[in-house]
């Protein structure tokens, strides 16, 4: 079956300047796909605009119109982090609309799965507020998209991206709907994600933190998703898959410090593949957060879409670290997480 992605150059036009979060993460992975003939293997989706009532789906009034705002006015710093420019209203528009439509199209059987390649990212994003990168809170958007849309009754929200989706979890904390489970580096910008936020009462267990500390890499990510995320994910048997896929647990990243490969990136994608595959029809929708090694990025989302595709043979120029050194035991913190869970 067909792999889709969403892309749009309109998603270059969110101008941040020399900010790590720039147009070029995007023109590099384009470009790489391209170079590699892997774009070849792909349908393209256009991406639309969200509208206001999708935003609603998460975000306040004031934030929207904040942010608009802002664009009007040329842009500016909305916090120590986090940019805009006079286009970033509009980019970040069709970033929701990217993410909405990759799902869509999952949902409507035209893809078997499918890759938003966007930008800004939207994690960080809270329903009052932007921050960390992000204006609007792309996957969470598409999620609520999704349940009220099909009826879904249940989705599964899995975020790689080395920092915690404070936004992500923020959306969802009362809604037993959506399962939410975060794998980052801890204690680590924003600060959220300990092991005791677990969702509201109303909620309780749909949100599943996994704080990992430093220095962990391909064995410990892979440890965890066999320990915890698959079982969990079970027993919550979703219909629907999504991913907030950040690759800045890359040990070339410079905004963490993690240890994980291409390779490591490939069998994560591939443990949530087959997991797809075995609990929803295999519907499954990425959707792109952080990862600012351009390299470490381009070569890692073409190997998710390698895994997806169904091809053999990963390509890791960049291999293991050459400063390797020995991964923290994190059999303590799994045993913590999973009593914690009801998870044995
Ligand atoms: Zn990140």
């Amino acid at each position: 079956m067909k792999v889709g992605f969403i892309y749009n150059p309109i998603y270059l036009k969110h101008d941040t300047g020399e900010h790590v979060e720039k147009a070029k993460r995007l023109v590099t992975i384009m470009s790489h796909l391209e170079r590699t003939g892997l774009k070849s293997q792909l349908v393209p989706i256009e991406p639309r605009a969200a509208s206001t009532r999708e935003l609603s789906l998460v975000h306040e009034r004031q934030h929207i119109a904040h942010i608009q705002d802002i664009a009007q006015k040329g842009g500016g710093w909305l916090d120590g982090d986090t940019v805009m420019s006079a286009d970033s209203f509009e980019a970040a528009l069709y970033a929701v609309g990217g993410a909405i439509r990759a799902t869509e199209a999952v949902m409507d059987g035209e893809l078997a799965c499918a890759f938003a390649l966007l930008r800004p990212p939207g994690h960080h994003a809270t329903p009052e507020r932007a921050m960390g990168f992000c204006l609007f809170n792309n996957i969470a958007i598409a999620a609520n998209y999704a349940l009220n849309k099909y009826r879904l009754g249940r989705v599964l929200i899995i975020d790689f991206d080395v920092h915690h989706g404070n936004g992500t979890q923020a959306a969802f904390y009362d809604d037993p709907g959506v399962l939410y489970i975060s794998t980052h580096q801890y204690p680590h910008y924003p600060g959220t994600g300990s092991i005791d936020e677990t969702g509201s009462r109303l909620a309780g267990g749909t949100t599943i933190n996994i704080p990992l500390p430093a220095g962990c890499g391909d064995g410990e990510y892979l440890r965890v998703f066999r320990e915890i995320i698959i079982p969990a994910a079970r027993r919550f048997k979703p219909r629907l898959i999504l991913v907030s896929a950040g690759y800045d647990a890359h040990w070339a990243d410079e905004l963490a410090m993690m240890q994980l490969t291409v390779s490591g990136f490939a069998r994560v994608v591939k443990v949530i593949k087959e997991m797809a595959g075995k609990l929803c029809s295999g519907r499954l929708v990425f959707s792109l957060e952080g990862g600012y090694n351009l390299t470490a990025l381009a070569s890692s989302v073409k190997a998710t879409f390698d895994v997806l595709v169904g091809n053999t043979g990963i390509e890791d120029k960049l291999g293991p670290p050459s400063y390797g050194f020995e991964p923290p035991d994190i059999t303590y913190l799994i045993e913590q997480i999973k009593e914690m869970h009801h998870l044995s």
